[in-house]
């Protein structure tokens, strides 16, 4: 399915610009530079069907892509956080846009989380998972850039996130670990994203 026909379709900077609830979603999160445009191009094949923010923290979009030929599913790529950086007022037009898409997309099957390997689950990861258990969406928790540490800390991080990810009303209890750089987990995560569309 990855191998066929994705395409960007839109970007939505509100709910107003959402495209029709056609088609099961598979949505992907976590904090800006966590490597999600990365995984995204990993998950498809493609060199840069997601792009890289410039900016970290400016872009507050959901941007969705297709996939197949007739459309099976669709991918989201929500606006990452966390920018320290950025002002109160984009921050909280940043949880008002996610707050009400994960509240009212009936489409919304799963969210794939995804936490930089090297530094675990952080506070704003936190309230991000406190957002999703609150509207009752189920996500996976992704570890991502695991080439980055060591066998042994990654190890550590994992059982960790693991741990985390149980005491959660919402959450997957598995964690996946991915490397976006070494292609490590992708076809588990392929496996992951075809199996939530079809739930
Ligand atoms: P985004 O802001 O979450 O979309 O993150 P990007 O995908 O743009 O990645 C942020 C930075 O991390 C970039 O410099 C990437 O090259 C790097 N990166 C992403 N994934 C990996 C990975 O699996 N391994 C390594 N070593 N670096 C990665």
């Amino acid at each position: 399915l990855f191998s066929g026909r994705i395409e960007f379709i839109k970007s939505a900077p509100s709910l107003k610009f959402l495209p029709d609830p056609d088609v099961p979603e598979i949505a992907f999160a976590g904090r800006s530079n966590v490597g999600k445009s990365s995984l995204l191009n990993a998950l498809t094949g493609r060199k840069s069907i997601a792009r890289t923010s410039v900016t970290p923290g400016r872009t507050q979009e959901l941007n969705f892509f297709e996939v197949g030929d007739p459309t099976v599913m669709q991918l989201v790529d929500m606006p990452g956080y966390g920018f320290a950086k950025a002002p109160p007022a984009v921050t909280e037009q940043w949880r008002k846009l996610v707050r009400d898409f994960l509240r009212g997309r009936v489409v919304l099957k799963r969210v794939l989380l995804l936490i930089d390997a090297r530094h675990g689950i952080k506070d704003v990861d936190n309230d991000m998972m406190r957002m999703l258990d609150e509207a009752a969406v189920g996500y996976r928790v992704v570890l991502t850039k695991a080439d980055k540490i060591k066998a042994e800390e990654l190890e550590k991080v994992t059982a960790e996130t693991i741990a985390a990810a149980r005491k959660r009303t919402a959450a997957y209890p598995e964690v996946l670990v991915t490397s976006s750089e070494k292609k490590m987990g992708i076809e588990e995560l392929r496996a992951a994203v075809l199996a939530d569309s079809e739930i």
